[in-house]
């Protein structure tokens, strides 16, 4: 009746790119970098999403080898995986999800991300948590060389 599911991920910072967070376009000097527009949370969250249900993660679902996904905008993409899990007959319990960044601040967006997210997963802003923290400027994310995301999903049957 629960399923419990694990997402990780890591995107690089370079110059040039946007920096897309949970579908928020945040002001910053330098962006994520990947195939789609490397929304790192919303990809942590899909790959919890689809780990609760032993579906595999979002490069199956999504090879970025198909050109159809290049800049892809996260939030469709996590339309179309909260569709196969109603497909497989589950709904989404809640969602906690951690965002890894020495910067910027992330706080003024935490509530839009939140938001973005349940509108797309057709759930209440109640079931999605997002946090932000800082590694205290160790490795990677701390001397902003990327920023890494985990996320935890419980998944009901409907
Ligand atoms: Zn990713």
């Amino acid at each position: 009746m629960f399923r419990i599911g694990h997402g990780y991920d890591v995107h690089k910072l370079v110059e040039g790119r946007k920096l897309i967070l949970g579908g928020v376009e945040i002001p910053h000097t330098v962006g994520l970098l990947g195939h789609s527009d490397a929304d790192v949370l919303v990809h942590a969250v899909m790959d919890a999403m689809l780990g609760a249900l032993a579906l595999g993660d979002i490069g199956h679902l999504f090879p970025d080898t198909d050109d159809s996904f290049k800049g892809a905008d996260s939030m469709k993409l996590l339309a179309e995986v909260c569709c196969v899990c109603r497909e497989n007959g589950y709904d989404i319990g809640n969602i906690d999800a951690t965002v890894i960044a020495q910067a910027p601040k992330l706080a003024p967006h935490i509530l839009t991300m939140r938001e973005n997210i349940a509108n797309v997963c057709g759930c209440d802003v109640s079931q999605i948590s997002v946090k932000a923290t800082t590694e205290e400027k160790l490795g990677f994310t701390g001397e902003k060389l990327g920023i890494s995301a985990h996320a935890v999903a419980l998944m009901i049957k409907k």
